[in-house]
């Protein structure tokens, strides 16, 4: 399946991305992910996307863009993909449709996760992430066996850099002025599902419904 997850961060796309692998071997592709992979590594590209991630603002169309060309090329990507994170803006997206037209690729749908905002704001703050493997842990519902290290790769587990409070705010803000328009860009391509959900079953089944 090809499909893009939108949602606030926080709605849910990870954790419905990784089950959906599961279901026909698509691949997870996380801007998120890559991006922060560059900053541990240290690389250029990470250098230029640091502080714009901490701050929880977007790094720049060109610079994801540039990530996405190469990343939907790789040969994994032919069992069908599930887009993290990505596009994020509208120029991205369309940028994104000229991009599979020339590869001769249709997608899915483009699932909307939509969840309250306290709910949210609850789980960003209590989200905690391996800097290892990436594995995510909640506090509350989902803590790692032993605090602080993760069960799956033995690395710390940690708050991420963008989810103080304040960095988890302009997310939310950028969010809805930036990324929030692509419900209706995807409508008017024909290719939204919305899914009001906190479960990610319910999100999963209605995917499945939609594209059986
Ligand atoms: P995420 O893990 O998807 O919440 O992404 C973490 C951060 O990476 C975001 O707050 C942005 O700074 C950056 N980022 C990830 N994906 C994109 C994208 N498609 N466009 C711009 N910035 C992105």
């Amino acid at each position: 399946m090809k499909l893009i997850l939108l949602g606030a961060p926080g709605a849910g796309k990870g954790t419905v991305a990784k089950l959906l692998t599961k279901l026909d071997g698509s691949v997870q592709i996380s801007t998120g992910d890559i991006l922060r992979g560059a900053v541990a590594a240290g690389t250029e590209l990470g250098n230029q996307a640091k502080a714009a991630m901490n701050a929880g603002d977007l790094v720049s169309d060109d610079l994801i863009m540039g990530i996405m060309a190469e990343r939907l090329k790789e040969d994994d990507c032919k069992a069908g993909y599930l887009l993290d994170g990505f596009p994020r803006t509208i120029p991205q997206a369309e940028a994104l449709k000229v991009m599979l037209a020339e590869m001769g690729e249709e997608l899915d749908c483009a699932v909307e996760i939509d969840v309250a905002r306290d709910v949210i704001l609850d789980r960003l703050t209590t989200r905690r992430t391996c800097s290892g493997c990436g594995e995510i842990y909640n506090v509350k519902s989902n803590p790692p066996a032993v605090e602080g290290v993760c069960d799956k790769c033995g690395e710390p587990v940690v708050q991420r850099d963008d989810e103080t409070e304040e960095a988890i705010s302009n997310r939310l803000e950028v969010y809805n002025d930036q990324t929030a328009p692509l419900v209706g860009f995807y409508k008017d391509e024909g290719l939204l599902l919305s899914v009001n959900a906190t479960s990610s079953d319910a999100v999963i089944n209605a995917i499945k419904a939609k594209i059986a």
